[in-house]
C-alpha cells in the first residue's frame, strides 16, 4: 500500500467524519456548520465528542390564541399575556393490584412527569394522582388510553380557558 493510498483513505475517513458530525449536530438541534468544521479538523475524534455532548433542548411551541406569541406546548398559561389555556386534569383514581400492570402505570407516570421510577411510586401511594396539562386532545387521549389499557381508573376533568382573573 503506497503513501497515496493511505492519504486517500485518510481523506475519506475525515470527509465522512465531517459529514457525520454535521448530520449528528442537526439531529441534536445544534448548528451544522461549526460541527462539520470540527469533523474536518478532528476527523473521527469529532464523533467521540458527539457521544459525550448532550443534545440541545428544543422547546416545541404553540401560538397563544390571545397574543399569538409562541408558548410551550404544555404551558398552562401564556407567559406574555397571562391567557389561560383550556386545560384538563388527568386524574388517576384507581390502580390495579397486580405488579405487572402497576409497572406499566409507573412507567407511564415517570415518563409523563419526567421523574424517576421511585418518585412515580411515591405519587401512586396517594390517589388520585393529578396531572394538570395544557390541552393537546390527541396527547391526553393517548395517555388516558395507555393508562386504562394497563387497568387504571382515569377521570379527565376539564377547566375553563380565558384571560387571567385579576388577583
Ligand atoms: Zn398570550
Amino acid at each position: 500500500m503506497g503513501v497515496s493510498t493511505i492519504l486517500v483513505v485518510l481523506v475519506l475517513i475525515w470527509g465522512v467524519s465531517a459529514v457525520l458530525s454535521g448530520w449528528l449536530a442537526a439531529r441534536k438541534g445544534r448548528s451544522v456548520r461549526p460541527w462539520t468544521l470540527l469533523g474536518v479538523v478532528l476527523g473521527p475524534l469529532s464523533l467521540l465528542i458527539h457521544v459525550v455532548y448532550p443534545a440541545r433542548y428544543v422547546a416545541t411551541g404553540v401560538p397563544c390564541p390571545q397574543c399569538g406569541k409562541p408558548v410551550g406546548a404544555r404551558a398552562v398559561a401564556c407567559h406574555h399575556c397571562q391567557y389561560r389555556f383550556p386545560a384538563v386534569d388527568v386524574l388517576i383514581t384507581t390502580v390495579p393490584a397486580d405488579p405487572e400492570s402497576l409497572r406499566v402505570i409507573l412507567n407511564e407516570l415517570a415518563r409523563e412527569y419526567g421523574i424517576q421510577y421511585a418518585d412515580a411510586g411515591r405519587m401512586l401511594e396517594k390517589l388520585p394522582v393529578a396531572g394538570y396539562r395544557h390541552i393537546q386532545p390527541t396527547q391526553v387521549g393517548e395517555y388516558v388510553r395507555r393508562l386504562e389499557t394497563a387497568g387504571a381508573g382515569v377521570s379527565v376533568v376539564p377547566s375553563a380557558a380565558g384571560p387571567a382573573k385579576p388577583s
